[in-house]
């Protein structure tokens, strides 16, 4: 006879997004939803696991991610998808774009984005979703397609520096490496006319204005060509010269540039993508102040909150843009999330092998390294770790990691533990110690920026739409992910 359940959670503290403390309950999944959160379910299950007492999160949502950057996209949906469901990551969002890296392919998204999916397709083992950013003016006219025929409405990251400098640092031949159309420019004109799309495509399609979003990547190109130099001639080494390189007056005078464009263009929804430092946070801050028909959401890397250039040994190896910067610029971050100012932390994650990332000739050369490195696997531990020392309750994590990226992207089926909901779900151990290694993650980066932080907090297993894929240590099961069209049914 049919079970009233497939699965059965019990033992666990359910911690649920908005509320303020934790519930002894047991959790029922059905058909891959949660189909009762209380006390005392029963026993009428196919499977029943006991939860052992550890805390029941949401499934975590990695709203900025970029697999299939640094390796081809197939094979990177695997390796970065296992890191992901280790470390309780059960929606992996990548930010994707047109030209060198990635599919190396420029022209038209209705050429590229079925490429992409085609490419995803039951490469992942969590769920899996795409922004879009726009390089060439022919995919100003594609705003339409991306959101409503894809459900991929967010459009970005907006590489406000891309104009002068690649992925090593400054470059001359960014027209090629973006692949522009003669005609084009990256340029601000052209953020812009991105600005004045979405807003047409918000009048165009209420029905979805509110996830119809650009989102920016804010540094200032003229700025860094000025930097560059000084911070090289300077007394300064590795990544705090780095950080001078890109300071962060750089990133706040781009936001103020992106908040201005978003602002004239009548577009209501924008994202000032991972806040570095003190000067960047406060033009956030003046922005929303300026503009209060904006929305700006705010969002910040676990990277920025757990490493600065003085804690992180890593030398070249951490290397990221926006830079690490200080341990005063990422306190002031934690104040920001501890008020609620910022409202998501997401990875940036970046699967950036060590051949690629290092110069060979010139291993230890910051200047030569390549920007970005992964972590997906510690957002969930990372914050819960790092948040709980600073006053961090469990709820509050589930909101940073879960709930609100999943508010924010449109993702309405996912970020709670409540009825109706999918059964993502992660059973993390707040009390287990354990030291980062780069050499025991799933991701086939191999190193780790993050190598040596001791985290409290472990998960020990994490569900997908009620399957289990992580256990105790092991991916197990088959890639089940699926594409996240966007925004889904609410529940
Ligand atoms: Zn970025």
């Amino acid at each position: 006879m049919d079970k009233q359940y497939d699965l059965l959670i019990t033992n666990v503290k359910v911690v649920r997004p908005n509320h303020s403390e934790l519930y002894d309950h047991d959790i029922a999944v059905k058909d891959g939803k949660i189909v009762a959160v209380g006390a005392d379910l029963g026993t009428d299950a196919t499977k029943i696991i006991d939860g052992k007492g550890h805390l029941a999160f949401p499934g975590a949502i990695d709203a900025h991610m970029h697999i299939g950057i640094y390796q081809p996209l197939d094979k990177d949906a695997v390796t970065e998808s296992m890191a992901a469901a280790s470390g309780g990551v059960t929606t992996a969002m990548t930010y994707i774009r047109t030209g060198s890296y990635y599919l190396n392919q420029g022209g038209s998204w209705r050429d590229f984005f079925p490429e992409v999916l085609k490419l995803s397709e039951g490469n992942y083992y969590v769920d899996y979703a795409y922004h879009v950013s726009p390089i060439e003016s022919l995919q100003l006219d594609e705003f339409e397609y991306m959101a409503v025929e894809q459900g991929a409405p967010n459009f970005g990251e907006v590489f406000m520096f891309y104009g002068s400098h690649g992925l090593h640092g400054r470059s001359d031949d960014q027209r090629k490496w973006l692949m522009l159309a003669e005609h084009d420019n990256y340029d601000i004109g052209h953020f812009d006319a991105i600005c004045r799309a979405a807003a047409q495509l918000q009048t165009q399609h209420p029905e979805i204005a509110p996830y119809v979003q650009v989102s920016w990547h804010c540094e200032t190109p003229e700025l860094l060509r000025k930097y560059e130099p000084l911070a090289q001639k300077s007394d300064l080494t590795g990544l705090a010269a780095y950080s001078a390189a890109r300071p962060p007056h750089q990133e706040a005078t781009a936001i103020a540039t992106a908040a201005s464009l978003v602002y004239h263009a009548g577009l209501t929804q924008s994202n000032i993508l991972h806040i570095t430092s003190r000067a960047a946070m406060d033009a956030a801050l003046a922005a929303r102040a300026t503009y209060p028909s904006v929305t700006f959401g705010m969002e910040v890397t676990a990277g920025h909150l757990i490493l600065d250039y003085e804690n992180c040994s890593a030398g070249a190896k951490g290397k990221v843009n926006p830079p690490l910067r200080s341990a005063d610029d990422r306190e002031y971050l934690w104040k920001h999330v501890l008020d609620g100012t910022i409202e998501w932390v997401i990875t940036n994650h970046a699967n950036c092998p060590p051949d690629m990332k290092l110069n060979a000739d010139d291993p230890e050369n910051i200047w030569k390294a390549r920007a970005g490195f992964g972590g997906t696997e510690y957002l969930l531990p990372g914050v819960f770790s790092e948040g709980t020392k600073r006053g961090l309750s469990p709820n509050r994590v589930a909101e940073l990691v879960a709930w609100t990226p999943s508010r924010r992207m449109g993702v309405l089926n996912k970020g709670d533990i409540a009825t109706g909901y999918c059964a993502d779900i992660v059973l993390l151990d707040p009390n287990e110690q354990w030291t980062i290694r780069g050499a025991d993650s799933h991701s086939t980066q191999a190193y780790t920026p993050f190598e040596g932080i001791e985290v409290t907090g472990r998960v020990k297993q994490t569900f997908l739409r009620g399957e289990l894929v992580f256990d105790n240590g092991e991916i197990v099961g088959e890639r089940k992910g699926r594409y996240v069209s966007r925004p889904t049914k609410p529940v």
